[in-house]
């Protein structure tokens, strides 16, 4: 399994285990990659992304290194492979998951306190059950 580039800052992802599903995380900006089959896979039916804008993102998917575009899934915003059905999720909008508030870190602030593993993952099952509902 070849490691995938981070579409947010070309850190290199690394493999983890959520549930049945094996998802690529970024050890740096901890942004999240979904295959496409792996969100299917997962929820049995297609995942509602939804395009938000027209033009395309500055991102590229790390499996196709087309542009990805802007999209809404499952109330987040998210990037969108249209080739591959690839879907990137940023750290910032996975914690969202939790307090249902957009987090946003101004230039000069200091991040975030990294959060376990464990609880990450836990976030993003809660967010894949929603999406199944
Ligand atoms: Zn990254
Ligand atoms: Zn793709």
């Amino acid at each position: 399994m070849s490691q995938l580039t981070c579409p947010g800052c070309t850190g290199q992802m690394r493999a983890f285990q959520a549930g049945k599903l094996t998802l690529d995380r970024c050890a740096f900006c901890r942004g999240l990659w979904f295959d496409g089959g792996e969100l299917e896979g997962t929820l049995g039916k297609r995942p509602a992304a939804k395009l938000t804008a027209e033009q395309e993102s500055s991102r590229r998917c790390p499996r196709c290194a087309v542009p990805m575009r802007p999209a809404e899934c499952g109330g987040l915003r998210v990037e969108f492979c249209t080739q591959c059905s690839g879907v990137f999720l940023d750290d910032g909008e996975l914690t969202a998951l939790n307090g249902g508030q957009p987090v946003r870190v101004q230039a000069g602030q200091p991040p975030p306190p990294a959060r376990p593993e464990k609880q990450v993952q836990d976030d993003v099952m809660d967010w894949l059950h929603s999406l199944g509902t």
